[in-house]
């Protein structure tokens, strides 16, 4: 007892400390209960053929606007699910809802060509029930797998990644399709790249972001492409916001884009309005 006792470090802790917990606390607390109530709700980005500026898909972006907290940020909330095991329900909702919507579009007449997008956090990849959930939903509201991809980034993937490749062969026989997210942030070896039975990467927004400016960053986003292109995977680039970046993203062989330069997430009444 005595040699682990001189082991402890000392820790200050500061006022400052206890007002950021209790301000997590609280918003772990309410969001429980928007998970439960289903007070969440979905945008949707579309994903367009940078040549033609067609649609080709859309990305669901979870929201949440609080009573008392106004409009939380998924940069914030999804990170506190994430910690609290809340993740899972919130993504569940997510890939009911993202059905639900598919089927009522499909209803109203309108037609979404390619598939939508979902972001699956690293915790449900690793959930053997995550395939039942998937087909659960798709066959409650008659939508094909197939209409459905998947986001997952690429540090999630790095968690796990031998779980990772085993859940993206089963997925992948399902007809789902499948994306790596963030790429080029995360420190994943070419070797499970390989193994990885994803479809497509998406580059991450800050080497688009700045690809125009930093020729770091330029050279980054040009290889992603052409290594993409030699494992036979498609791009996508994320955070496109001017003209310059698709002139440069199409010289260099990616072909699909998504950002505010083509459209914002929208509600989904908007999203059918200008895109559907
Ligand atoms: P992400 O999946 O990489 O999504 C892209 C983020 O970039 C979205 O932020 C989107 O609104 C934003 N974005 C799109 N185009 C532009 C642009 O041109 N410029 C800039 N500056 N930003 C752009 P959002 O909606 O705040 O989501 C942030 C992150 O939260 C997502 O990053 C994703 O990791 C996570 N997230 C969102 N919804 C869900 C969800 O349903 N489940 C899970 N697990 N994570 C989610
Ligand atoms: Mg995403
Ligand atoms: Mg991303
Ligand atoms: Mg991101």
């Amino acid at each position: 007892y005595q040699a682990k006792r001189q082991k402890l470090s000392v820790c200050v802790f500061e006022p400052w400390m206890g007002r950021v917990v209790a301000e997590q606390l609280n918003i772990a607390k309410r969001l429980a209960s928007a998970i439960a109530e289903k007070q969440l709700s979905l945008h949707f980005q579309p994903q367009v053929d940078l040549e033609s500026g067609q649609l080709i898909g859309a990305e669901a972006l979870c929201r949440w606007h609080d009573k008392e907290l106004g409009d939380v940020s998924p940069g914030k909330f999804i990170p506190i699910a994430e910690e609290r095991g809340m993740i899972v329900a919130l993504g569940n909702w997510v890939i009911e809802e993202a059905c639900r919507q598919l089927a009522e579009w499909r209803d109203q007449g309108h037609f979404m060509a390619g598939q939508l997008a979902i972001n699956i956090a690293a915790q449900q990849f690793e959930e053997e029930d995550l395939v039942e959930s998937l087909l659960n939903s798709c066959s409650c509201f008659g939508i094909e797998p197939s209409q459905l991809s998947l986001e997952i980034t690429e540090s999630g993937i790095m968690d796990n990644p031998e779980k990772a490749i085993a859940m993206t062969e089963v997925l992948k026989g399902k007809g789902l399709g499948l994306s790596i997210d963030d790429f080029g942030t995360g420190y994943s070896s070419l070797a499970y790249l390989k193994r990885f039975a994803a479809d497509k990467i998406k580059i991450d927004i800050s080497f688009v972001r700045d690809m125009l400016t930093s020729d770091n960053d330029r050279v980054i986003v040009a290889t992603i492409i052409a290594m993409a292109n030699t494992l036979g995977l498609e791009t996508i680039a994320e955070g496109i916001e001017q003209q310059d970046q698709i002139t440069a993203l199409l010289a260099m062989g990616c072909t699909q884009g998504q950002g505010y330069y083509f459209d914002r997430p929208l509600g989904a009444e908007q999203f059918v309005q200008r895109w559907l």
